[in-house]
């Protein structure tokens, strides 16, 4: 069973951002940056997967700029095969990165595509469905557990009421929430090896796909810095400022 793990480049997550002097976007100059967090964990479930002798093979995938070659050196040093950067300027959509990893998969055919639920910077929480849409393949979502069962992986969900539990006839897209796995540190000798591991390199035009842009980005703000609160005499004067300062009781 081939195995595919999309893994993005993201500012991280002890970073606190902060917006351009422009507000256009946000600063990334000289910023930290990492493999996004449930990214991390797809690549984890993928490497669970092969030491159980499900998987055969791990492919890691980013669509992004050339430094995301870092991001996906830390997947072939937590136990990915083989990695492929499809190298892009600026930032693209979800649906021009969903297109792009479609067009990845129409060539490598992997029988399980494993993502993050979600991108901590732009959390938008919309490439796994959408790649499954393009696929025309099963997906779920927020997976807390995985289990491959035959043709089949059952796929269980962390939902409002309790958990659910699916089962999907493989191929399929699967985007891991945060407690499938607890991800493993990479060992020294496995970076050292994920050096030497193969990175191909091309891009959305090699791959036939327009990726240009149909959603614009407006700005960015930080949120309004929270006023200092006061501490009330007794419940009297909290219920008067309730109902005369703040009018959320009458
Ligand atoms: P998002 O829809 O942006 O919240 O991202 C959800 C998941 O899609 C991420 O956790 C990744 O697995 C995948 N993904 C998003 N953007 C990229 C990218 N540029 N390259 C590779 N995978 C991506």
């Amino acid at each position: 069973m081939k195995v595919l793990v999309a893994v993005k480049r993201v500012v991280d997550y002890n970073v606190k951002v902060r917006p351009k002097a422009d507000g256009t976007d946000v600063d990334l100059a000289n910023v930290k940056m990492s493999i996004n967090p449930f990214c991390e964990i797809a690549v984890e479930e993928a490497v669970r997967l092969k030491e159980k002798g499900e998987a055969t093979e791990i492919v890691a995938v980013s669509v992004g700029p050339q430094q995301s070659q870092e991001q996906l050196r830390t997947a072939l040093a937590l136990g990915a095969d083989r990695a492929i950067l499809v190298s892009t300027e600026g930032t693209l959509e979800p649906l021009a990165i969903a297109k792009c990893l479609k067009a990845v998969c129409d060539s490598e055919s992997p029988d399980l595509v494993l993502m993050g639920k979600q991108a901590i910077d732009g959390d938008n929480n919309q490439t796994g469905q959408m790649l499954a849409a393009l696929l025309g393949v099963g997906q779920a979502t927020f997976a807390s557990e995985i289990a491959i069962d035959g043709d089949n992986v059952s796929v269980t969900r962390e939902v409002d009421g309790g958990l659910q539990t699916l089962s999907l006839a493989l191929p399929a897209v699967v985007t891991a929430d945060l407690r499938l796995n607890e991800p493993r540190y990479a060992s020294l000798p496995n970076i050292m090896k994920a050096k030497k591991k193969p990175l191909d390199t091309t891009t959305p035009a090699d791959l036939g796909v327009d990726a240009s842009s149909r959603v614009t980005l407006m700005g960015v703000e930080l949120p309004a810095e929270r006023q200092a609160g006061i501490k009330v005499e007794d419940v009297a004067q909290l219920v008067d400022k309730l109902r005369n300062e703040a009018k959320v009781i009458s």
